[in-house]
């Protein structure tokens, strides 16, 4: 890295605003759930975070358990933190979560009060930081009551541990019902964060159009299918990529009808003169509703491919229509 931060940092990328706040996010935002963890070439997750934030990526997204181990992603950030980062803490929004599994015992899952706040000071100790900027109930909770969650969000917001409250996995009615809470509270829920991907549209059945209704922000995670969503699989598993991980999940999910579906995508992506993983990203982002598009990456090649989606963000009626069809088969 010549000089860092590149005093050219902001000059490309584009800022959407968070539903109804004062917060702009990057069109593009970087998750930490692999590839950063205590398992991970720390040189390579530095250089790709710090190229992250060279190329006007300012959001970095994390939670209690990435890593692995459980922790160790948050452990990471926090070196990259203290050796390159933290002078520049007032430009980054960091963000952590809780609500998956952490800790044995009753109070290290789901959604009580006890384990988020627990768990958020934990967060900030690996991180070495006074606060986040946003905090997120990480998946719905059947057993614990609404408003003890979102009172949990609101008061780890009062007491100066987060700047913003989010909420991740929530469908649609929950997520208006938490919401309302939110608002009576005086703590309104800045962003929601589910999958949404060319693969898996759910979002699109209502809970897109409460986050307009409500002026929430969305933070699209998962926008490259893990990584199906880009050329990576067209001749067969790489060995560093993450479906080469004995027993991975996506092995399963690379079948013939999805490969072939990825190579006409593919296809049509070189017809834009985009990459398919620069057209996946653009494609969620058509959408108003969708603020940012949460991207992986296991080395800075990838930040870089990902970020020039910004050279072709437009779609025309046509365009889509092919990719329906293509969706469709
Ligand atoms: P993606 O769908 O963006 O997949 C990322 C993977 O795609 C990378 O790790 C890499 O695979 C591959 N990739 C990325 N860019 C390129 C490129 N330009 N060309 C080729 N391959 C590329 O996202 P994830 O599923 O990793 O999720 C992203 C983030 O979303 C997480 O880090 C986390 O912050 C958040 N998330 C939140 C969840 C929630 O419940 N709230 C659940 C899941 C994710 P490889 O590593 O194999 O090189």
């Amino acid at each position: 890295m010549s000089t860092f931060p590149s005093p050219e940092r902001y000059d490309t990328m584009t800022y959407n605003r968070c539903g109804h706040s004062g917060i702009q996010l990057p069109i593009i935002s970087l998750g930490l759930w692999h590839n950063f963890g205590g398992v991970d070439r720390y040189e390579t997750a530095r250089e790709t975070l710090c190229t992250a934030f060279d190329q006007g990526i300012t959001h970095l997204d994390l939670a209690n358990n990435y890593g692995p181990p459980y922790g160790s992603a948050e452990e990471t950030l926090g070196r990259i933190l203290a050796s390159d980062l933290l002078p520049y803490r007032n430009e980054l929004i960091i963000s952590t979560k809780a609500g998956y599994d952490m800790w044995p015992g009753p109070y290290g899952n789901f959604g009580s009060r006890k384990y988020l706040i627990s768990s958020l000071d934990d967060s900030l100790d690996r991180m070495g930081l006074d606060y986040v900027d946003i905090f997120y109930h990480h998946r719905p909770d059947p057993d614990t009551p609404l408003e003890e969650t979102m009172g949990a969000l609101d008061f780890a917001v009062r007491s100066g541990r987060a700047l913003y409250a989010g909420v991740s996995n929530y469908p649609a009615e929950l997520m208006e019902k938490a919401s309302k809470i939110l608002n009576d509270l005086g703590t309104p829920c800045l962003i929601h964060q589910p999958r949404y991907n060319m693969m898996d549209r759910r979002v699109e059945d209502g809970l897109l159009d409460v986050l307009t209704q409500e002026g929430i922000g969305c933070i699209a995670f998962s926008v490259l299918s893990s990584g199906i969503l880009t050329d990576k699989y067209l001749n067969g598993i790489p060995d560093d990529s993450r479906a080469a991980r004995p027993d991975h999940p996506l092995k399963k999910r690379l079948n013939d009808k999805v490969l072939n579906k990825v190579r006409a995508l593919n296809e049509h992506a070189q017809q834009r003169g985009q990459t398919l993983a620069q057209m996946a990203i653009a494609w969620v982002l058509r959408l108003d509703a969708v603020t940012t598009a949460l991207i992986g990456a296991s080395r800075p090649e990838q930040i870089n491919d990902c970020v020039a989606v910004g050279n072709n963000l437009e779609f025309s009626d046509e365009e889509l229509d092919i990719i329906e069809k293509i969706l469709g088969e």
